[in-house]
């Protein structure tokens, strides 16, 4: 599986954050970002001609008080935040809290500066998904549906002339006239961050996602003490192999290795010295096999090694390499103490079509191969023996 790098690890660990935390975070976030609005909002107010040409002294004085209250309400959850976080505690009202100032703050600035602009449209469609995207969805649907409906009736009281829309503006600053570059600008600088956040949020979680698909899709095919392929995927594997087998014609060799008094090992030295003596088997039997090779741990400690394109002598060959490998392999246990281990290989040559013979299943195979297992058992231990060998004499391939 691809590596992801730890960086991207921790950010997808912020998705898994508490709701109190997603909301300190937030809180802290937002309140730098009206800060900003604030500071924007004075330096317009004070410096710029785009103040004398388009906002009211009566709309300015409602930002102001808009903006401190944006302010107080952001230090305020985040003091509550921190607190609820020193104390090690949470609270169900917090994100409540959060949210609904969020709502509140956000209906306020779009009245005060007009709900028909690309801000407005952009925070009623980003909130949501970020709200779902980090919290509950009942939540985020309640706070969206009553910020929509608010914006709607306000607009629709604003068209029969009940409240002042866009009380900051004389004149709104974008119409067929005039087009105020100074605000297409500010409303531009204030969208890009909005947007950045929403999209980091949404690519995110879209990568997590496909981490973790990778990460399923990975446990389910391997054995996880091993990493070596378990037993469905192993099946998989091999009848796949069979099917390249039968369409070039060539030999493979298929065997099923089982350690020998493997139980002895769990019974003296416990079922942890019993695991460490797998895993290093399994980097063993890695160590000895080829690239194009398959190793699979089908189950306690048995083991499949299926050899694609290798006729009998190669796989005596590669065999004995591995019977050779494990029998000299030193497990060291925790208090210091060696380990060896011996293994019995039950093998077997497959042939497509071999003369007279119905190529056999998967399954059919690693019978025969565990009855050659079993001959190598009964004639000692320690050894490769090929069902071939032990029962037919007359052709050397199934
Ligand atoms: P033989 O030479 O006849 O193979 O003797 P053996 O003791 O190895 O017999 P067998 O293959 O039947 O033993 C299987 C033992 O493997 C039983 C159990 O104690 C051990 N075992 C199975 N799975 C695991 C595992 O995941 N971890 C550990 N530590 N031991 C396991
Ligand atoms: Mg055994
Ligand atoms: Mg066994």
């Amino acid at each position: 599986m691809k590596k992801t790098p730890a960086r991207l690890l921790t950010l997808y660990r912020l998705l898994d954050w508490s709701d109190r935390d997603k909301c300190l975070l937030l809180s802290v976030l937002l309140w730098g970002y009206m800060g900003l609005v604030y500071l924007w909002h004075l330096f317009t107010v004070h410096f710029t001609d785009f103040a004398r040409q388009f906002v009211s002294a009566e709309g300015a004085e409602v930002m102001n008080q808009v903006m401190i209250l944006n302010q107080v309400g952001w230090l305020g959850l985040i003091a509550w935040g921190s607190l609820l976080r020193r104390r090690e505690r949470h609270s169900r009202y917090y994100p409540v809290a959060f949210m609904s100032f969020f709502s509140i703050g956000f209906l306020l600035l779009a009245w005060t500066v007009g709900f028909y602009s690309p801000m407005t449209g952009m925070v009623l469609m980003g909130s949501p998904l970020v709200g779902f995207i980090l919290f509950g969805f009942p939540q985020v649907a309640w706070n969206f549906a009553f910020s929509v409906l608010v914006v709607l009736l306000l607009a629709w009281l604003s068209v029969l002339e009940y409240s002042a829309h866009a009380i900051y503006f004389i004149t709104y600053p974008i119409t067929r006239e005039v087009v105020s570059y100074y605000w297409v600008a500010s409303t531009v600088a204030f969208m890009v961050p909005f947007i950045a956040t929403v999209i980091t949020l949404i690519s995110l979680l879209l990568r997590r996602w496909i981490y973790r698909e990778a990460q399923i899709r990975d446990q389910a095919v391997h054995d996880p003490l091993t990493g070596l392929a378990n037993r469905r995927e192993l099946f998989r594997l091999l009848a796949h192999e069979l099917a390249r087998g039968r369409r070039s014609g060539l030999p493979m060799a298929i065997c099923i290795m089982d350690l020998d008094h493997f139980k002895r090992i769990n019974d003296q030295y416990g079922h942890g010295a019993g695991d460490r003596v797998l895993v290093k088997m399994a980097e063993t039997l890695n160590a000895c096999l080829r690239e194009s090779d398959l190793v699979g741990r089908i189950g306690g400690e048995e083991f499949v090694l299926v050899m694609p394109e290798t006729d009998a002598d190669g796989a005596a060959n590669v065999l004995e390499r591995c019977r050779d490998a494990i029998a000299s392999t030193k497990v060291i246990l925790d208090d210091g103490g060696i380990l060896h281990v011996t293994a019995s290989f039950g093998a077997i040559i497959w042939l497509a079509d071999a003369a007279g013979q119905t190529p056999r299943s998967e399954a059919q195979l690693l019978s025969l191969a565990d009855q050659a297992l079993y001959q190598a058992k009964e004639q000692g231990r320690n050894r490769v023996l090929f069902w071939q060998d032990a029962y037919q004499t007359t052709s050397s391939a199934v």
